[in-house]
């Protein structure tokens, strides 16, 4: 339980490297605190210092780290010092001496109403791309507690299969909501030596996969995360799939039919002109002789369409691009956010984005679904719990 007359320091700035690394203190005590172990350069302790005002000194720790310094409220400091590991642990471990309680900044939430706020808080720390977070801002400012509130009034006034509808319309954007923070998976598949590799390095913009001309080099399933019309992606490189004997192969086969089978999107990459298997057309033949599972709706990929000869056309429904030339890549990316994500919410819609309000909505709207209203309010309200 977190308490509003306790002071704590957390560090919010990621953990490792860094340049810089800031020190939040907040709570009755975090000027006192912060007093007994700064001392400005010159001028008066912090106590007596204007808001706002920007003061270097000396830590007062055995290190006697270079520090700066701002009051910004009566109850709340921040300390500014080297980044990594060890100044920022010096000034916290001293600030817990001084009687401040370190919190993870995961648990930084003394200042949050409900519990949406803490989770919406803690999500956009481990977002990475701007349309994911501006969807986690709205709900931070209120779009879910809001959409939430609104169902319970509409059971309240027994429009009850009103009620199943928005409860509804909310649990649809479920899976969105929980790949904002985790991404959505996509794995790049297909035969030995057809570009896979390239075409990772290609999307992600910068070159991570090893590329060899031997067939079958890329051994292991690679990921690296991209941000795909402004969403956060996670590509993985797979090993080539081919039936083989060795033994090695054969496990990272294994690794490429797992990530397939937990893949939201599998773009089946071939040489562009050649037949993706000799004797296969359809990406549902080329799996079944791989012995892969079928991936839903792949996207079919025709790569090195710089090779190709003039007038020469891709099979099939696959998508001419080179991984070489960059030809057609923008047309791939673009895509892949639309299968990914086939309808963006609008701004300032309400996303159901952590596993706990899912869970406590689709209670909820089984509970309408049974005719038991108050239990399904009871769920709802859940959903609004504020923070402890
Ligand atoms: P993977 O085994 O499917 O991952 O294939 P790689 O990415 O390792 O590429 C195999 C070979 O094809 C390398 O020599 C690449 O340089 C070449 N390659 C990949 N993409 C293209 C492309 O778009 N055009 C051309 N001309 N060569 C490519």
């Amino acid at each position: 339980m977190s308490s509003h007359h306790e002071t704590f320091a957390a560090l919010l700035t990621p953990p490792g490297r860094g340049a810089v690394a800031v020190v939040h203190v907040a709570g009755p005590a975090a000027v006192a605190a912060v007093d007994r172990c700064f001392r400005a350069a010159n001028g008066p302790p912090l106590a007596q210092q204007p808001f706002g005002a920007i003061r270097f000194g000396r830590w007062s720790s055995e290190t006697g780290e270079e520090v700066v310094v701002c009051r910004t409220a009566d109850d709340r400091v921040e300390v500014h010092c080297h980044g990594g590991d060890a100044a920022p642990r010096a000034v916290l471990d001293d600030l817990a001496a001084a009687g401040c309680t370190v919190r993870e900044w995961s648990g930084h939430s003394n200042d949050a109403d409900s519990l949406i706020e803490v989770e919406a808080r803690r999500a956009l720390a481990d977002c990475v791309t701007d349309r994911a977070a501006a969807v986690l801002l709205d709900q931070l400012g209120g779009a879910l507690a809001e959409a939430v509130a609104d169902a319970r009034r509409t059971l309240a006034a027994g429009k009850t299969d009103d009620a199943a509808d928005q409860v509804a319309a909310l649990l649809a954007l479920g899976p969105l909501g929980r790949r904002l923070t985790s991404g959505w998976r996509v794995v790049i598949a297909g035969r030995p030596n057809v570009g896979k590799s390239s075409l990772m390095n290609a999307i992600v913009g910068y070159r991570r996969a090893i590329v060899f001309d031997e067939p079958g080099v890329t051994r292991d399933v690679v990921s690296e995360v991209a941000a795909i019309e402004g969403w956060p992606v996670e590509l993985s490189d797979t090993a080539g799939l081919r039936d083989t004997d060795d033994p090695l192969e054969a496990a990272s086969a294994q690794r490429a039919r797992a990530a397939i089978e937990s893949a939201d999107l599998v773009l089946l990459v071939e040489a562009f002109g050649e037949p993706i298997t000799p004797g296969t057309s359809s990406a549902e033949d080329l799996c079944e002789r791989l012995g892969l599972p079928t991936p839903s709706k792949p996207i079919r990929v025709a790569n090195k369409a710089d090779l190709a000869m003039a007038g020469c056309e891709p099979g099939g429904e696959a998508m001419a691009v080179s991984a070489t030339t960059g030809a057609g890549l923008a047309e791939l990316v673009a895509a892949i956010g639309r299968r990914l994500v086939p309808d963006p919410p609008p701004p300032g819609r309400a996303v159901p984005f952590t596993a706990r309000q899912q869970e406590r909505l689709t209670r909820a709207a089984a509970a309408i679904d049974l005719g038991d209203l108050e239990q399904a309010d009871g769920h709802l309200q859940a959903v609004l719990a504020p923070a402890d």
